[in-house]
């Protein structure tokens, strides 16, 4: 759709153009399997080793040996958590928090029925665990500890050095979701008291269908997908090689722009949230301002839909979301706002606004310019909105909004 203004980089990026131009030679000329003992197939294989390596610098891994390739960020959670969970077979206890994805969130969710006990932390109203709740939770039968590093629907950000800290004093094996984290925040494995990490490349500008799984060498891990003997036993199956290749190049790029990238990001995230917060006194934004992803932000319209709000923002070209695209569809509020307690009158009207490194400043102004004559316009048509409206102190709201709602 040409002149759409793209503010939902939480649900998938843009490939970037090098990243494109990395993949097309290995759909046309270099085709060969990267198993196979010809030079035609074994350079395929050293480019895929090219491509291991630009994902290890990405994650600060000691080893490139310590990244698995896998078809996204989904399979790399499952992989993590019930490959701990088949090396400690003695262990059935399983601590996580409630505002997971639902790889994570999901999966945990079927253990538990199959027997296993999990411990589902809280969060405060800044979406913020606490870790004495979570230093309470371990136990000697605690097989595993499953926390992600930023949430893909507010943007906050969890403290993963003070978690891994707490959970390795324990002994305890510690995996991290950093889906949304790789590529906009640094994240050093070298330093992390992290064992397993899930990354995938879509979210910062590689292709769909391919991510990694970092597992600290030396950290029991039995093979996941069984078969060939690609990526050293562990994920059998020829690999995605164009993927692979488009996720090494986003990696390198990705590396060499996350200082400027965050920087520009942030500055524009902000713009975009003070002019809103000026221009529509029934909003606010939900999760910490401090320690949250640069490029999120998560805003609720009190009494509104953010189904209806979705709806005209992209009539007028300009897409967001609800929450998790992997959530969408489903009429229950967001999890995640529900643990942080956002009251009921916030709950529905919330949409996830997430920007990315083609976004540019004139699309923040733009959206700046459409998004609150859509809520005004909303708010006149909604009875609640029209009380919340009539609820606002005297000359608090333009003559515009008067206007609008005298239309509705
Ligand atoms: N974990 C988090 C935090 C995510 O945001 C997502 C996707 O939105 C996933 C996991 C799943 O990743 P993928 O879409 O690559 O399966």
């Amino acid at each position: 759709m040409p002149g759409e203004i793209y503010f939902d980089n939480n649900a998938t990026t843009r490939v970037a153009p090098d990243v494109f131009e990395a993949m097309r030679p290995y759909f046309t000329e270099h085709y060969g399997n990267p198993s196979s003992i010809h030079r035609f197939g074994s350079q395929v294989g050293q480019k895929i080793a090219e491509a291991r390596a630009q994902v290890a610098a990405l994650i600060g891994a000691a080893d490139p040996v310590e990244v698995i390739f896998t078809s996204c960020g989904t399979e790399g959670d499952n992989a993590a958590i019930r490959g701990v969970l088949e090396a400690r077979p003695d262990k059935r206890h399983i601590v996580t928090t409630q505002v997971e994805h639902p790889a994570v969130l999901g999966l945990c969710q079927h253990l538990e029925k199959k027997g296993y006990r999990v411990t589902w932390l809280g969060v405060d109203p800044n979406g913020m665990l606490d870790l004495d709740e979570l230093r309470g939770s371990l136990s000697d039968d605690t097989a595993l500890v499953s926390i992600m590093a930023a949430n893909n629907e507010t943007g906050v950000i969890f403290p993963i050095d003070k978690i891994g800290a707490i959970v390795k004093a324990r002994g305890i094996p510690f995996h991290v979701d950093a889906v949304q984290t790789a590529g906009r925040v640094p994240l050093d494995m070298r330093a992390l008291p992290v064992d397993l990490l899930t990354i995938s490349a879509h979210k910062f500008h590689g292709p769909k269908g391919v991510g990694a799984l970092y597992v600290r060498r030396g950290i029991p891990f039995p093979p996941f997908i069984i078969g060939g003997h690609q990526e050293r036993n562990r994920r059998a199956g020829t690999e995605n090689v164009t993927g692979i290749v488009g996720m090494g190049k986003a990696a390198e790029i990705a590396l060499a722009q996350l200082a400027d990238d965050s920087e520009r990001i942030g500055r524009l995230r902000d713009r975009f949230e003070e002019s809103l917060l000026r221009s529509c006194p029934e909003c606010r934004v939900n999760g910490q301002r401090q320690n949250r992803l640069p490029n999120t932000s998560n805003v609720s319209f009190r009494y509104l839909e953010g189904e209806s709000i979705l709806v005209l923002l992209d009539q007028n070209g300009i897409c967001a979301s609800t929450g998790s695209a992997c959530t969408a569809g489903s009429s229950e509020p967001s999890h995640v706002l529900r643990a942080m307690g956002v009251p009921a009158e916030w709950l529905q009207g919330t949409v996830r606004f997430s920007l990315g490194r083609f976004n540019t400043e004139k699309e923040v102004d733009d959206v700046n310019q459409t998004l609150p004559s859509i809520v005004q316009r909303l708010q006149g048509l909604s009875a609640l909105g029209k009380l919340a409206s009539q609820e606002q102190p005297r000359g608090s709201r333009g003559r515009e909004a008067k206007s609008i709602g005298a239309r509705g």
